[in-house]
């Protein structure tokens, strides 16, 4: 099974690849590539509710690509 890896930063939260004309989502940077579920669990953790649901907006992209 292919892992998926998900663009998330931890500090704003942000999900996903950045737009490309954007360097970095916040100071801290543009986040780290972390498996799909991983990711899950990082929101699960306590991230906001925005999050969670490009999490879950993601997670049915990245399912209905397959
Ligand atoms: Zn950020």
């Amino acid at each position: 099974m292919k892992t998926i890896l998900v663009r998330y930063c931890r500090s704003c939260g942000h999900i996903g690849e950045l737009p490309k004309n954007m360097l970095k989502c916040c100071p801290k940077g543009p986040g780290e590539l972390i498996p799909l579920t991983e990711l899950k669990q990082a929101v699960e953790i306590g991230f906001t509710f925005i999050a969670l649901t490009k999490a879950v907006a993601l997670k049915q992209q990245l399912q209905s690509n397959q």
